[in-house]
């Protein structure tokens, strides 16, 4: 039965895409005298400052608490699939009043203990203010060195003094994002639209939350609000694709388990559909065990035609499946599961894992690797001319690696993902999934790849090439 359109389906054994990962993979690094060191990209020091790009968006030390920085210009940082994500800058303008809660580099937890005592015994708005200008100074502070669950404790912190300060919930909503959590996101700004329904900041998060959350409706209601206050390209995007998304799914059925939604064509058949979620509820477990992680929400799933695959995500034609956030799959003709399916699945939610767990700041590589080492693939068709090409000392950087494959040729595409597959497939055998849980960890702190690979193996890229063909050729030799 033919399941992919012939001109891709040869490639598709090989080959998909991940689109919703690598952010901020440069590797500037800002060592501040107090000892601690903190990975950064977009690194500007001026006016007495250093301010540079984070999770939450740009944030800056006072240049007098910063020892030095040690620049890395090999990337930008910018990853070149960003117009397929729901990637909306952070609100802007969050609680910029300074406060001294934060100082030479650290958190004065005696000052805000403080602060909040005082706020608790004669709760007065100006005593109000200090906390919340406070506890936001920490929690911009925390996110500063990827540490986004203290950030979220100084959030709620000031949210329990000033429950409807918007710039308190627009910033605590945009870290839940960041990190898949698009529920708690949007009961957040569920409350920032009592006070504040002609906010564009809001309505542009509330939009990225039920998009989240596969309300695709919803989530189209949000972004025209905020076109209509506030016009900008981010949001022009988001809302295009959102309307794509709804005009195709306006006919589809859905079904759903306890980790998925899925919707499907119309014409598709309803056997299909529970058979799709029935093995990807089975591949859930097992995934959610190799790499210690629980997606907070469930995940969007969507059985496409092949037309409409090619129409609705715009993937070039190599590509056979997508996960750009939601796993989108084409299906035509297929009326039951087979092994290619659930290989296809497995893989596409492997990335699903990936980009949650690490809050898309995964390299590309990694997340390539990762899916066709869950999906079953190994190397060993692949070994031997992987151990050549390293022999011959031919040019090959992982670093080349980390951002979108989507302006790769053919073979260069099927290169890297034989490298990818290589690496990953080593990492595991050698030093165990218990390791790549700890990368996918330092990752998510906002470290780069490479930072991660070295704080846990103790390898830089050129040693985990080393490390690679020499595990080929005694696998595979
Ligand atoms: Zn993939």
């Amino acid at each position: 039965m033919m399941f992919f359109a012939p001109q891709f389906r040869r490639f598709f054994a090989l080959l998909c895409l991940a689109l919703a990962m690598a952010v901020g993979v440069s590797a500037d690094t800002i060592y501040l005298k107090s000892g601690r060191k903190v990975t950064a990209s977009h690194v500007v020091q001026e006016n007495g400052q250093v301010s540079y790009e984070t999770a939450a968006g740009r944030t800056s030390f006072s240049a007098s608490i910063v020892d030095h920085v040690v620049r890395d210009d090999s990337s930008d940082g910018i990853p070149s699939d960003r117009a397929a994500n729901v990637t909306l800058a952070p609100p802007s303008a969050p609680v910029t009043t300074p406060s001294a809660a934060v100082r030479g580099g650290s958190i004065d937890t005696s000052l805000l203990a403080r602060l909040e005592s005082e706020a608790s015994a004669n709760p007065t708005p100006t005593a109000v203010a200090r906390v919340v200008a406070a506890e936001s100074a920490a929690a911009q502070f925390e996110i500063s060195v990827g540490d986004y669950d203290r950030a979220m404790d100084h959030y709620n912190t000031g949210l329990r003094f000033d429950s409807a300060s918007v710039d308190l919930l627009l910033a605590a909503a945009y870290l839940h994002l960041r990190k898949s959590e698009y529920t708690a996101a949007a009961d957040l700004l569920e409350r920032a639209r009592r006070d504040h329904s002609d906010s564009a900041e809001v309505a542009k998060l509330s939009g990225w939350a039920y998009y989240g959350l596969n309300r695709v409706g919803d989530a189209v209601t949000q972004w025209k609000h905020a076109m209509e206050i506030k016009p900008d390209e981010d949001t022009r995007r988001a809302l295009e694709k959102a309307e794509r998304d709804a005009r195709e799914e306006s006919e589809y059925r859905e079904g759903e388990t306890v980790h998925f939604r899925l919707k499907y064509n119309g014409t598709a058949a309803p056997e299909l559909a529970r058979d799709v979620l029935k093995t990807l509820e089975s591949e859930y477990d097992e995934i959610s065990t190799a790499l210690n992680y629980v997606p907070p929400e469930p995940i969007g799933v969507i059985l496409y035609t092949n037309q409409a695959f090619m129409d609705i995500t715009q993937a070039p034609n190599w590509s056979g499946a997508l996960n750009d956030g939601r796993i989108r799959v084409p299906v035509e003709g297929l009326s039951s599961m087979n092994a290619e399916l659930a290989r296809v699945l497995k893989h596409e939610l492997t990335h699903s894992f990936v980009g949650q767990k690490t809050g898309g700041r995964c390299p590309v590589w990694l997340q390539e690797g990762l899916a066709q080492f869950m999906e079953g693939k190994r190397s060993r068709t692949n070994a031997a001319t992987l151990i050549r090409a390293q022999e011959q000392h031919m040019e090959l950087s992982l670093s080349s690696y980390e951002t979108s494959w989507l302006n790769l040729p053919k073979d260069d595409a099927l290169k890297a993902y034989a490298w990818s597959l290589a690496v990953v497939e080593t990492i595991v055998t050698v030093n165990g999934m218990d390791d790549m849980g700890r990368i996918l960890d330092h990752l998510a702190a906002g470290s780069s790849a490479e930072d991660a690979l070295h704080a846990v193996l103790r390898e830089n890229y050129s040693d985990v090439l080393q490390s690679t063909a020499q595990f080929l050729r005694s696998a595979y030799r």
